[in-house]
């Protein structure tokens, strides 16, 4: 029987799932000019010029034709780059598309009839906290099971032993590792790395999305294991966060299998042409990591010679723990004086502010508010 005329709640409609999620919240976006912001990671420096006349040239009555489907032209690139073939590449509208594809494409959703470890194993997604803060909202959205491995306090990476000690699970369905990890912006040695994927029989996601700013990357690894995935992305390193340009390398079946899944035209040309434009200009990039290294470096030293606690970065931000305030203290200090940073109000994360590297000058003015601050609030 139709239901006429009477009022009903949308909210019924809506899988139950859906109506108890709690959405990624992504950092603060501010419109004014004049703000410092050191939140999101972003590169502090615009696209090389080569970019932006590929993206000029590129917006004409062409943008009335769908996109290459499949990016072919910036896979072949890629590949080039990467020594391996374009059958080992996929692109995403960002990586963070990739890294959902991965759960619907490697793992079964939760259901009350798995018994055995096996199946349950099958159901879970598993990652180290705290790490990239997207992944327990994936397996939240899959309705997959969460198993989340505590780091040390140095933020290191556990051994093989510790997480046969721990709960690690080395049968889970997928496993993502961030490396270099955020926010502790600690490196991970590829060695290290080897170990944990040799003994896991699942998929391994590295979540490279740091690697322009670390020592080493672990691209090898998806040689020489069928179920390790490499995950890159043009957003921080090569200024394009706007684009959405990501991208996974590994064994051609896996890529077969995520390509299936994937929306017919899920990048846009201008997105790729600008990709593709980037990898003609990587000196200028290069360049840039420098500075931005350097930068690090400067402003790291300056803060732990004031008494705050820096963990050792390879990344392009750092996690560093106050001295003589709270995190939060600071936090919103610096923002009175319109310097944004990242604060997590977690139970592992809630004693540091995580510090995006700008430019020189941008992180000139930091250290001078931060300076100010510290004065202030241990005078009296
Ligand atoms: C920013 C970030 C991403 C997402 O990058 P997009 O390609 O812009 O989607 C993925 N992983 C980590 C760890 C990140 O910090």
């Amino acid at each position: 029987m139709p239901t006429k005329g009477k009022l009903k709640s949308p909210e019924k409609f809506i899988r139950p799932l859906v109506r108890k999620l709690d959405g990624y919240v992504p950092g603060e976006q501010p419109q004014a000019s004049d703000i410092i912001k050191l939140n999101t990671n972003e590169n502090p420096i615009s696209p090389s010029s080569k970019v932006l006349q590929a993206i000029k040239k590129a917006a004409d009555s062409r943008l009335r034709l769908y996109p290459n489907p499949t990016a072919k032209p910036l896979r072949y690139a890629l590949a080039q780059l990467h020594c391996c073939q374009p059958e080992n590449i996929i692109i995403g509208n960002g990586s963070d598309e990739l890294l959902a594809l991965a759960t619907r494409c490697f793992v079964e959703p939760k259901s009350s009839g798995a018994k055995t470890m096996k199946e349950i194993a099958r159901q879970t997604i598993q990652y180290f906290t705290p790490s990239y803060s997207l992944y327990p909202i994936l397996a939240n959205i899959h309705g997959a099971r969460k198993n989340e491995f505590k780091l040390p306090q140095n933020y290191e990476l556990p051994d093989i032993s510790s997480l046969i000690k721990g709960k690690w699970n080395f049968q889970a369905a997928l496993t993502y590792i961030t490396t270099p990890n955020a926010p502790s912006g600690a490196g991970y040695k590829t060695s290290d790395l080897a170990k944990i994927c040799k003994d896991q029989n699942g998929i391994i996601i590295l979540d490279e999305a740091y690697i322009d700013f670390a020592k080493e990357t672990a691209l090898d690894l998806t040689k020489r294991f069928p179920n390790v995935i490499i995950s890159r992305t043009f957003s921080k390193s090569y200024s394009l966060c706007s684009q959405r340009i990501g991208y996974f390398i590994a064994h051609p079946k896996l890529i077969t299998a995520l390509d299936r899944i994937r929306d017919s035209y899920n990048t846009n040309e201008l997105g790729q042409t600008a990709a593709l434009a980037t990898l003609t200009d990587l000196s200028y990039y290069q360049k840039q990591f420098k500075h931005i290294i350097k930068a690090r470096s400067q402003t790291s030293k300056t803060l732990t010679a004031i008494g705050f606690d820096i963990i050792p970065s390879q990344t392009n931000f750092i996690f560093a723990k106050p001295n003589g305030l709270s995190a939060k203290d600071w936090f919103t200090k610096l923002r009175k004086r319109k310097i944004i940073t990242r604060w997590f109000d977690t139970k592992e994360c809630r004693d540091r502010l995580r510090i995006t590297i700008g430019t020189k000058e941008e992180m000139e003015k930091f250290i001078s508010a931060t300076e100010a601050i510290v004065k202030k609030s241990t005078r009296r």
